[in-house]
């Protein structure tokens, strides 16, 4: 099916056609009539399958009918987890949207906020914003929610994980009652579930994603390895096979300042992005990754959210995470569908109780393989015969992530790091010349 049969209009399809989608992917298949339809909509879908475009494309096509935002007024609201990907989905709704007349804005925190005072001040059609500033504006009069007429959390489980539950509640407060809500996630938590029951009106539910599924054309294994030769063997491994595009999780940031060090001084060119690295910093480094400036980004969970990354052949988990939901969405970042992707773990034996977790979340056991000159000394324990089946608990939460954040730019880096575009598999991994 092509995009022409979704009751999208010509200015629409031209801009998606000049983007160079030739169909639409089964989530956009799926949202974009109940979209048009008016209905509020609950959309799980694995991450880069294209949830923006399921529910941009839709929005400015509802919007290009009505009248114009007038003055402080904002149409639709687009709230997103993190910065990253506040300025991504702005991108392309200017994309999607660029032969209509419609305005949009991007607002967040960590940079002056008159500017984005001044371009609120004549309205905005399509405004996407983090909680925190959203309401900083708010409190200062400088956006007004009489015409809203839609609302779309995108990535709500993550903000749910960031701890944005009480941002989101100031926000509903203040927002019209009658509108239609549309919330996109990777997955339904029973979190997520709770927090719909307060926020949608019989929504349609859409789920392309078997819950907490790893994705299956990702090989995942793992490398048994004594703690005190991790370095050595990461170092090994980017120079024996020649990675040239290779995300390194750490669990600390301080672990993750010491990896890129370490690479650096064995001439492999990496850097870090945690929270603890300025805005500036953090774009920096992630434009020199994706521009193969730099062949290894090491970053932590949270600094790695939000951030759509072109063909990732390479993850590498240099410890393991000790929520082991955070592995499934490390190893959401390489390859999909038809492109394939290489999930590493390097585990030590005193890892075995987060590698058994994560073997019951994902209900496979991992394969072990050992390195030459890499054989531990401490074994790392055999996993159990059967997987017990997974658990219902929620996963504890690191503490941080839950304090409230109104009023203060976090700087707990908030970002996500999505592949981009290995969905439909159209572009083969490159490898740059020498
Ligand atoms: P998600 O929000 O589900 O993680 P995105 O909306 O960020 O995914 O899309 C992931 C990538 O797929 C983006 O680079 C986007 O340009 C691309 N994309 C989206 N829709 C299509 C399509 N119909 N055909 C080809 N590529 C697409
Ligand atoms: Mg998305």
């Amino acid at each position: 099916m092509g995009f022409s049969k979704l009751g999208l209009s010509d200015s629409i399809l031209k801009a998606v056609l000049q983007k160079g989608y030739d169909k639409p992917s089964p989530i956009q298949e799926k949202s974009i009539p109940v979209v048009l339809e008016g209905k509020d909509l609950m959309a799980a879908a694995q991450t880069g399958t294209g949830k923006t475009a399921g529910f941009t494309l839709p929005i400015l096509e509802i919007l290009s009918k009505g009248s114009l935002a007038k003055s402080n007024q904002v149409r639709t609201l687009v709230l997103t987890p993190t910065r990253e990907l506040a300025a991504q989905v702005q991108d392309s709704i200017s994309t999607y949207g660029k032969y209509l007349p419609l305005k949009s804005a991007v607002v967040f925190g960590g940079v002056k906020i008159n500017p984005q005072m001044q371009k609120l001040r004549s309205g905005v059609d399509i405004l996407v914003a983090t909680p925190g500033r959203l309401l900083d504006l708010y409190s200062q009069n400088a956006v007004k929610f009489d015409q809203l007429e839609i609302i779309v959390f995108d990535e709500a489980d993550r903000m749910l994980d960031m701890g944005f539950i009480h941002d989101i509640k100031r926000i509903l407060k203040i927002l019209p009652p009658k509108r239609q809500t549309l919330m996109f996630s990777a997955t339904f938590s029973d979190d997520i579930r709770k927090l719909a029951k307060s926020l949608v009106n019989n929504p349609i539910e859409i789920s392309t994603t078997p819950r907490n599924s790893t994705v299956k054309s990702v090989r995942q294994w793992i490398h048994p390895v004594d703690k005190s030769k991790k370095q050595a063997l990461l170092t090994h491994l980017i120079k024996e096979h020649d990675w040239y595009q290779v995300l390194v999780f750490s669990r600390t940031k301080h672990g993750a300042n010491r990896i890129a060090t370490q690479l650096e001084k064995r001439k492999i060119s990496a850097t870090a992005i945690h929270g603890n690295k300025s805005q500036a910093a953090r774009t920096r480094a992630l434009a020199d990754f994706k521009a193969g400036k730099v062949n290894v980004l090491v970053a932590t969970d949270i600094a790695a959210r939000g951030i759509d990354i072109d063909q990732l052949p390479h993850v590498v988990n240099f410890d393991l995470p000790h929520v082991p939901e955070d592995y499934v969405h490390r190893i959401g970042r390489t390859g999909r569908a038809s492109s394939k992707g290489e999930a590493i773990s390097l585990v030590s034996a005193d890892e075995a109780k987060q590698l058994f977790d994560i073997e019951r979340l994902i209900q496979k056991k991992l394969d072990r393989v050992m390195v030459d000159d890499f054989v531990p000394d401490h074994n790392v324990p055999e996993s159990a015969k059967k997987l017990l089946p997974p658990k219902n608990k929620k996963p504890k939460k690191n503490k941080n992530r839950n304090k409230p954040r109104y009023g203060k730019d976090s700087n707990s880096a908030e970002n996500k790091i999505k592949k981009k575009k290995g969905f439909w598999g159209n572009k083969p991994n490159k490898k740059p010349k020498k």
